[in-house]
């Protein structure tokens, strides 16, 4: 019902690595955490695609990536709903032999070069997201048997400790392990089923991640200003009447701004001024304001003192 959503964190750590001077000393670690993020979506979207494959003999319905709130938000990799039961899929994508670690619960890889790293034990995670989407559920008057298991998206993972007691599997474990959990509970009728499948995906909220500049304490003035070409990837389009236009390759878009915009409020910061409008887009007072007032964007403040803010319910 739901698939996986566009990364903004991502796309943020791309636009600001594409803004710093090729010497800048953030560069190495945003673009490890660029690998890092990339390789956790690839063991999504492995699981995922397993699950578009595979047919299950009874109702049900799949949610990848999904956003909500309880008692604090909190994200769910995939979600397997039935009207006998829900189950919990996080993924996890690193290579290597890993040992799960209950007391204190840590998640220890030894790399290929005998490099040890400690990671939060994604059990930790699975636990809080199972009574987080309990105490959702109940607040809505549900009562829904739920499960969780960890995914091990590559096979080539090698497990010296799994956890205790959480269900550690393979892609290709995960359809016989929801064929073996227990179907005749009492289910839910099937408008009740119906109802809640909606009721997630209206209550879905898309991840909007701190801007990079505030996340790794990068200057704003670090960044190239700068209206970017989407037909050659270079920056410094130049406004012309109605238009932009790109003195590379010599393409015209009317609507260049939108994504520089979008570059702005992952990068720099959530909100804009006018003044800042002017300098990041290269424009004058009146067509900043023609920009910035034609955008959807939600105001703050009155006259002097106005900031906007980006809407990004519109990457749900
Ligand atoms: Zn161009």
């Amino acid at each position: 019902m739901k698939e996986r959503s566009d990364s903004l964190v991502l796309k943020g750590l791309i636009a600001a690595q594409s803004r710093l001077s090729s010497h800048h000393s953030m560069l190495p670690v945003l673009a490890a955490k660029q690998s890092s993020i990339e390789a956790g979506i690839g063991g999504e979207e492995r699981v995922a695609e397993l699950f578009r494959r595979y047919t299950f003999s009874f109702k049900n319905n799949i949610f990848h990536d999904l956003s909500l709130s309880s008692d604090s938000t909190f994200q769910i990799d995939h979600t397997f709903l039935t009207p006998s039961f829900g189950i919990l899929f996080e993924t996890k994508n690193i290579a290597g032999s890993l040992e799960f670690k209950d007391d204190p619960p840590q998640l220890i890889q030894t790399k290929e070069n005998g490099e040890r790293k400690a990671y939060e034990s994604p059990v930790v995670q699975l636990e809080r997201n199972l009574e987080l989407l309990a105490s959702w559920l109940q607040a809505r008057n549900i009562t829904l048997p739920l499960f969780g298991a960890i995914v091990l998206a590559y096979p080539k993972q090698i497990v010296t400790v799994p956890p205790a007691n959480t269900k550690l599997l393979f892609p290709n474990m995960i359809p016989p392990f929801i064929n073996s959990l227990p179907q005749n509970s009492k289910k839910l009728d099937s408008e009740t089923f119906h109802w809640l499948c909606h009721e997630l995906l209206r209550c879905h909220r898309p991840y909007i991640p701190k801007p990079i500049s505030e996340s790794y304490h990068i200057p704003v003035g670090d960044f190239q200003p700068g209206v970017r070409c989407l037909d050659c990837g270079k920056i410094g389009m130049i406004k012309l009447p109605r238009t932009w236009h790109c003195p590379y390759c010599g393409v015209n878009n009317n609507k260049a701004h939108v994504p520089t915009m979008l570059e702005w409020f992952l990068a720099c910061n959530r909100t804009i001024t006018n003044r800042e409008c002017r300098e990041w887009l290269h424009v004058d007072i009146h067509t900043a304001t023609r920009i910035l007032q034609g955008m959807d964007l939600k105001k703050i403040g009155t006259f002097r003192n106005r900031v906007y803010v980006m809407d990004f319910r519109q990457f749900k």
